[in-house]
């Protein structure tokens, strides 16, 4: 069975929906379960929670975007 999932890549900011397969076994409910995405915006794999959406080493509390001067 498949789902969507929405997140937000880290690299470009783009949000993101991509498929992926839901394998969880009837009667559980996984906690914390991430699978790997295959990004299409930067083209890299994001850990994204099946759960939630949040990425893997998303940082709490951050929203809009954090100006970096290179
Ligand atoms: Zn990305």
């Amino acid at each position: 069975m498949q789902r969507q999932i929405l997140f937000r890549c880290p690299r470009t900011g783009m949000n993101v929906q991509q498929r992926i397969d839901d394998e969880r076994p009837e009667g559980r409910t996984p906690v914390d379960s991430y699978v790997p995405v295959r990004c299409p915006a930067c083209m890299s794999l994001h850990f994204v929670n099946t759960t939630t959406g949040r990425l893997l080493n998303e940082p709490n509390g951050q929203s809009g975007s954090t100006p970096r001067s290179a």
